[in-house]
């Protein structure tokens, strides 16, 4: 059986290892200079400190097969994520909990306190909410919804908040405890010598064969494979022959200062005035390192357009006729599956990706032990 995995991000990465851990050989491309994918990190030449080029990533998981996986390559160092938001040049933590709920609203509250305010201030609906507004506003009111998340879900997704989906608002956390944690998952941490170096460490094997600067196209001679994995973006396999799918890119501002920026590795600015949508302050990724400078970098949203690096894919309220085209080419193609964030056009966490991988690695396994065909298209 000869396959090919294209893309040496998490997805691949974890592909090719759990196929070549069960004696398959495998062969890799990868289109950059290096693996990793979105979760790259480098040192920073002027500061020492590392960097998360892609913006910040923690690890945190309550899947243990994924969180056993994945130890096996990097010594994971706990985390605990606090995130706060400036608000009109005031913090706040998010996500929003008791203790920003007793300082937005200048009270005291108990818990019971806070949910019958919260009651109180949400606005009832005759229907259920149909986007990410409406779900916004009839659990938390206005007050709460204008601070800490109209001006911000408009940055992030250039889009009015009543056309994206309400299921964007339901992920989100509403605690009435004073836990300031962002993640409440049994394993939080970031490997201590980065992601990439985790990565390269998966790909270690006498059955994996990587190659970098190498862009797989479909008409590119991938028919000498039996089996293709593919973890880049889902119109891209197809030359974007339907049209593009829309994504939102980042762009980093990156500054240096001397101590610490600010109280918090990530901060939000949820204001519409603010262009960026928030501030990561790298070295506090990695509490266990001293570094007397700091990186720091602003993040600003906007459209993602061909040239750029697609970072968020937009689901919007209405679906998408586009990306029902695409899955349907998709599940029409046999031999190749679509794994990961970008191929099955998807926000993926971390440990989402390498479990899903892991489960598309475990079906290719049994097939081949039972010869049966691989299945095409693994749908999350
Ligand atoms: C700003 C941001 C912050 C995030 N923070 C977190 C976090 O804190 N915690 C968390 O769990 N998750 C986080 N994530 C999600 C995380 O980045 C994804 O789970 C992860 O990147 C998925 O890995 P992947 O391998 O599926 O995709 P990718 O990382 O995108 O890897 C795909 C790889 O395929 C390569 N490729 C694409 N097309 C081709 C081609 N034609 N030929 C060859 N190579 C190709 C690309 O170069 C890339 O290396 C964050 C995502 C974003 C956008």
């Amino acid at each position: 059986m000869r396959i090919l995995i294209v893309g040496a991000g998490v997805s691949g990465a974890t592909l090719a290892r759990s196929l070549a851990d069960a004696g398959n050989p495998v062969r890799v491309v990868e289109a950059k200079p290096h693996p990793g994918g979105h979760c790259h990190t480098e040192r920073d030449a002027r500061t020492g400190i590392m960097k998360h080029a892609f913006g910040p990533h923690i690890f945190h998981s309550d899947d243990m097969d994924v969180w056993s996986f994945v130890s096996r390559f990097a010594e994971f160092r706990p985390f605990a994520l606090e995130v706060k938001a400036n608000v009109a040049g005031r913090l706040f933590s998010l996500p929003i909990n008791l203790n920003t709920l007793n300082q937005f609203f200048g009270r005291q509250f108990t818990a019971e306190d806070a949910q019958a305010h919260i009651r109180n201030l949400s606005v009832p609906l005759d229907h259920d909410p149909r986007n990410f507004e409406e779900q916004a506003i009839s659990s938390i009111g206005e007050a709460l919804y204008n601070a800490f998340f109209k001006g911000y879900t408009q940055k992030q997704w250039g889009r009015p908040p009543d056309q994206l989906p309400a299921d964007i608002f339901k992920r989100l956390p509403l605690r009435f405890t004073k836990d300031n944690n962002y993640f409440h998952h049994s394993r939080i941490g970031i490997p201590q010598e980065g992601y990439t170096a985790l990565v390269e460490k998966m790909l270690r094997h006498p059955l994996i064969t990587v190659e970098y600067d190498t862009k797989f196209r479909r008409d590119g001679g991938d028919h000498e494979f039996d089996q293709v994995f593919y973890t880049g973006g889902l119109d891209a396999f197809f030359n974007f022959e339907f049209g593009r799918l829309p994504y939102r890119s980042l762009r980093f501002e990156d500054f240096i200062v001397t101590g610490d920026f600010q109280e918090s590795a990530i901060v939000t600015y949820p204001d519409p005035e603010v262009p960026y949508t928030r501030i990561s302050e790298h070295k506090k990724f990695a509490p266990w390192e001293t570094h007397e400078k700091s990186l720091c970098s602003r993040e600003f949203s906007f459209e993602c357009g061909e040239n750029d690096v697609p970072f968020y894919p937009v689901n919007l309220a209405a679906g998408s006729a586009l990306l029902d085209r695409y899955r349907y080419e998709a599940t029409q193609l046999r031999n190749v599956s679509f794994v990961g964030r970008l191929a099955t056009f998807k926000y993926l966490d971390m440990d989402v990706a390498i479990g899903q991988a892991r489960h598309a690695a475990a079906v290719t396994i049994g097939c081949l032990t039972t010869d049966l065909p691989v299945p095409a298209f693994f749908q999350p």
